[in-house]
């Protein structure tokens, strides 16, 4: 949509529209940057940059967390045409020098926390933003009033390469254009619209899709991206209300705990895309009590964020919905041949559209995910005769005990109607007799840790569910064990299971 291919990188085409709009705002430095003042910054960043990294083969790996000094790395990079390949900050030395290996990135920029990471992470050169203090760190100070010639930008140029959040095995590296971004943000906009006075909080991980899909989409927009280091109940409500925040993205669990914390949202907020894992029918009805603008959120990474996104009125007459695909995506249920499936049957759901990447950076993923109706999602879930999404639980996720299939997503919902559950996670694990046997690893409301007996939660599925669906091991547990990005970590869940679990099938 709308640009002239080939095009300059996004930030110069907006800084020479409007300079004079608020680009950033550091909402724990209580700082901003105009479009004018953010251009030049990252001019400084790009000519200080060009001396490690320069032009599309180049690749730039950064370990940051979520700060304004992420923004100008990323659109520096942008400005060189150079590659960004983010890294998670939470991963471990080892897990990181895989991912560093295996995109072979040419240097990688750190932040003072990062740096003994980053050092035994790569060989390449390395650059902090802040004032390094380590050996065989260099600062990425800005040359002021250096510049570099922005890099014309192609529609399939490969500009970033991010790492799923490895829920289902090793974290994939997704390619993703420009075109692809671009697409994003248009189609988003078309959802939720654009208002001037627009101010997107941002306080996920910029090293996931959803983190970083707001700065780019705020840049183009031209409306402003307010930036918080790290989410925080309290002081993640209060920057909210003082910097009239209109639009947040956030996490299911993370949302929870705003409520928790007693979070009344102010009237200047339009929407929040609650993704990355499914949201409650409790959390979405406790948003509804507390006028919380809820858009249920379906996206991943291959889709540069959001796939499909559901307003608060649709989520409020139809259950569970994550809504219509964006406009130019289209989502197609299929079932194990690769039929095409209609409304209400439930098969895997496969993308296609302008946002769907061109592929995995590994040629054979690539391969397996991709037929000709699109990207393989690994998502179970099924649409209605008006095009609606539901998303009900991964491919892999499916339970098969004694050749029957059960959907995890269905316990799920047995376990919280029970009046003591306030969570739980559904897994199989291996039965000699069975194949596998349904398991549940089970968070009691505050307080109610005590009435949660087992016979009583057996006697609530009895109710609801069919034998062969009922948990035949149960575990207790505060919180359900999750990957950085919000999804429920079921690897652990079934290690969980496997040294606390009770076994009730006697
Ligand atoms: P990997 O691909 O490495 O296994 P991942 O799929 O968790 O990791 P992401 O791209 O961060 O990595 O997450 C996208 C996935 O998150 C989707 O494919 C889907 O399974 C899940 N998801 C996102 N939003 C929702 C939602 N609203 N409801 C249910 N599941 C969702
Ligand atoms: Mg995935």
């Amino acid at each position: 949509g709308g640009l002239e291919w080939p095009t300059r990188d996004l930030l110069a085409g907006r800084a020479s529209t409007t300079p004079d709009a608020t680009a950033l705002v550091d909402a724990d430095g209580d700082r901003s940057w105009t479009y004018r003042a953010f251009d030049r910054r990252v001019d400084a960043v790009a000519a200080r940059l060009e001396t490690v990294v320069s032009g599309p083969d180049d690749r730039l790996g950064v370990l940051m967390g979520t700060r304004v000094a992420f923004a100008e790395v990323y659109f520096a990079a942008m400005r060189l045409g150079v590659t960004i390949v983010p890294l998670n900050v939470r991963e471990t030395a080892a897990e990181l020098a895989s991912k560093a290996d295996r995109t072979a990135v040419d240097a990688v920029v750190c932040e003072a926390a990062t740096e003994e990471l980053a050092l035994e992470v790569t060989d390449a050169p390395i650059r902090s933003v802040d004032a390094p203090d380590r050996d065989g760190v260099d600062p990425l100070e800005p040359i002021d009033g250096a510049s570099v010639t922005p890099v014309a930008l192609e529609r399939d140029d490969t500009h970033l390469l991010m790492f799923t959040s490895g829920t289902s095995g090793e974290p994939k590296a997704v390619r993703l254009t420009v075109g692809n971004l671009v697409a994003s943000a248009t189609a988003s906009a078309f959802r939720l619209g654009v208002l001037p006075a627009d101010r997107w909080l941002c306080c996920l991980p910029m090293y996931h899709m959803g983190g970083l899909a707001p700065i780019v989409r705020s840049t183009l927009y031209g409306t402003t991206a307010v930036i918080q280091r790290e989410f925080d109940p309290r002081d993640t409500a209060r920057v909210v209300d003082e910097y009239d925040i209109t639009g947040v993205s956030l996490v299911p669990t993370i949302c929870k705990r705003l409520l928790e914390a007693g979070w009344e949202p102010p009237e200047s907020l339009r929407f929040v895309l609650l993704g990355g894992a499914p949201a409650s029918r409790e959390l979405l009805e406790r948003c509804r009590e507390r006028g919380v603008p809820a858009h249920p959120t379906y996206g991943m990474t291959e889709t540069a964020s959001q796939i499909a996104t559901a307003t608060p009125a649709e989520t409020a007459a139809h259950e569970g919905t994550v809504g219509k695909p964006l406009s130019g995506t289209d989502v197609t249920v299929v079932d194990e041949d690769g039929t095409v499936l209609g409304p209400g049957e439930q098969g895997e759901l496969v993308v296609s559209g302008p946002t769907v990447t061109p592929g995995y950076l590994d040629a054979a993923e690539t391969a397996a995910a991709f037929d000709d109706h699109g990207l393989h999602t690994g998502d179970v879930g099924y649409r209605d005769a008006d095009g609606r999404l539901w998303v009900l639980n991964r491919r892999s996720d499916r339970i098969v005990t004694g050749g029957e299939n059960v959907d995890p997503g269905e316990v799920v919902a047995a376990l919280r109607s029970h009046p003591a559950v306030e969570d739980a996670a559904v897994v199989g694990l291996s039965d000699p007799e069975w194949g596998e046997r349904v398991a549940a690893l089970v968070v009691p409301e505050a307080g109610a840790a005590a009435s949660l007996e087992p016979a009583s939660l057996l006697a609530h599925c009895d109710e609801r569910l069919a034998g062969f669906k009922r948990p035949k091991t149960v575990g207790v547990a505060d919180s359900l064990p999750r990957t950085a990005s919000g999804t429920v970590d079921r690897e652990a869940v079934r290690e969980r299971l496997l040294t606390d679990g009770t076994d009730l099938s006697g």
